[in-house]
């Protein structure tokens, strides 16, 4: 029998959730998974799988036992020819990658970062930028969960269709993955192409540039008209790297975006009349680049400076709306906003709870730094993004519930019907589940 060790404080990456578990496990088997469920069932404890800790909601929070998953690492079996791979649920991207790269294979699409554990990273819905991409849960296409009653089920769209399709972005709120197939396509290089612009310029031509481009993507400086875009584009491995000169990245990722941007943000806590003009400045120190390496080197950057982010999925047409509304709060509300505007695109998917279910989507993200208040802005940003439909991402800061979360998803009523099946007494849930989904 796996010991249940007692329990420490645990807390996320942003600062934004803490928890103190009775106990903590580290299963290294789907048995051993099996056996933690059973024993918090008869102590009667709540149990919670946790991945890395990105998310900044409550999501993986837990006063009964933490399940971490860093002893379920690695790729279990691959096929190699149909690009399918099955790995176990703690794997965190960033050794996912390049296990996948060594067997020429890669994700379709990636987000910013590659910190998260696969599990963690499609439980929320995950998602990158690219017009005909989806977010990282559509390549699941296989889960292996252990239930509230100890239960192990391997799915997939034909066995036990129901559990497969709400296991892709579960919230943690059906049990415990250990295993997932994912659905893989051929290693591939992009072609990054970094280059200053105009906000007016960049709505005006929206349609083009996102279309127009494998993965497009922009960031806004607030207080300005100034944008940083981003084109990255597949090639095939054979096109050949050509990254950039080793002083040029270090320059760009670790001293501009990480190192002197902390500063930055130090100082914009302390003097926030002093935000336009520095953003003024900071959006012309990114100068443009080009490069082409691996894809998931292209896609993740390395993320020091500690943020609070609220993230919203509108339907793709709202976008130019929405960006609208933003710009009125950010000229009129009296924030000062030293972090960007992230903004993003993906196609409609199919996964119940995906923020992209149905409908071409827009992200629009907003970030405030740590140490100043990021509230006001993230609830007046919220109602516009309401407004037009926006579905928050389950793993950032929002302040909706069920009843007005419900409307939004088709198939919320189905996902929570196999909620109620499969865990009836709520082995698995949380204050922010309770929240979301309901108790
Ligand atoms: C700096 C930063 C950058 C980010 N960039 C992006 C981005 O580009 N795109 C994007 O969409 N999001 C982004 N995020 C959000 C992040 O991807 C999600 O919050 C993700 O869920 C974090 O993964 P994790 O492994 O840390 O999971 P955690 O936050 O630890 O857990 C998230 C949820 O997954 C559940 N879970 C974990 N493992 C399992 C399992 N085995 N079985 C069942 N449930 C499980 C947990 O219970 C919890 O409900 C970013 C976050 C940060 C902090």
């Amino acid at each position: 029998m796996l010991r249940l060790e007692a329990g420490t404080t645990w807390g996320n990456w942003a600062g934004t959730a803490t928890a103190d578990p009775v106990a903590v496990a580290h299963p290294s088997s789907t048995d051993e998974v099996v056996d933690v469920v059973r024993q918090a069932r008869e102590r009667g404890l709540t149990v919670k799988p946790v991945g890395s800790g990105h998310s900044f909601t409550g999501v993986a929070v837990t006063d009964g036992v933490l399940v971490m998953l860093d002893r379920l690492r690695g790729v279990v079996a691959a096929d190699v020819p149909r690009g399918r791979v099955r790995v176990l649920a703690g794997t965190p991207l960033h050794q996912l990658n390049p296990a996948l790269g060594a067997l020429g294979l890669a994700l379709p699409n990636l987000g910013d970062i590659d910190r998260q554990t696969i599990s963690g990273a499609i439980a929320t819905g995950t998602h990158g930028t690219g017009a005909r991409f989806r977010g990282l849960a559509d390549a699941v296409v296989g889960t292996r969960i252990v239930l509230a009653d100890g239960s192990v089920h391997d799915c997939d769209v034909e066995t036990e269709p129901d559990l497969f399709a709400a296991s892709r972005v579960s919230l943690g709120a059906l049990g415990i993955i250990t295993e997932l197939t994912l659905q893989c396509v051929p290693a591939f290089l992009l072609h990054a192409r970094e280059e200053p612009g105009t906000l007016t310029g960049t709505l005006d031509a929206l349609d083009d540039l996102v279309d127009g481009t494998d993965h497009f993507e922009f960031y806004w400086f607030p207080h300005t008209d100034r944008v940083l875009t981003k084109r990255n584009t597949r090639l095939p491995v054979e096109a050949g790297e050509n990254p950039l000169p080793r002083w040029r990245a270090r320059l760009d990722d670790d001293l501009l975006s990480n190192r002197l941007f902390e500063v930055v943000n130090r100082v914009s806590a302390a003097r926030p009349q002093w935000v336009p003009r520095i953003n003024g400045v900071s959006s012309r120190v990114l100068s443009s680049r080009e490069f082409t390496a691996a894809s998931y080197e292209v896609f993740a950057s390395q993320r020091d400076v500690v943020f609070r982010e609220m993230e919203y999925a509108v339907p793709r047409e709202a976008a130019r709306d929405v960006i609208t509304g933003l710009r009125r709060i950010v000229d009129e509300g009296g924030h000062r906003l030293p972090f960007p505007v992230e903004v993003r695109f993906t196609a409609a998917d199919d996964v119940w709870l995906s923020t992209a279910h149905g409908r071409d989507t827009c992200y629009v993200a907003v970030h405030q730094y740590h140490r100043m208040d990021h509230r006001p802005y993230f609830a007046a940003f919220e109602d516009v993004a309401r407004a037009h439909d926006g579905r928050p991402h389950w793993g950032k800061l929002h302040g909706r519930a069920r009843d007005d979360l419900r409307p939004t998803y088709p198939c919320f009523d189905d996902f929570l019907a196999v909620r109620d099946r499969v865990d009836p007494d709520r082995l698995f849930a949380n204050d922010y589940l309770v929240r979301v989904l309901g108790d």
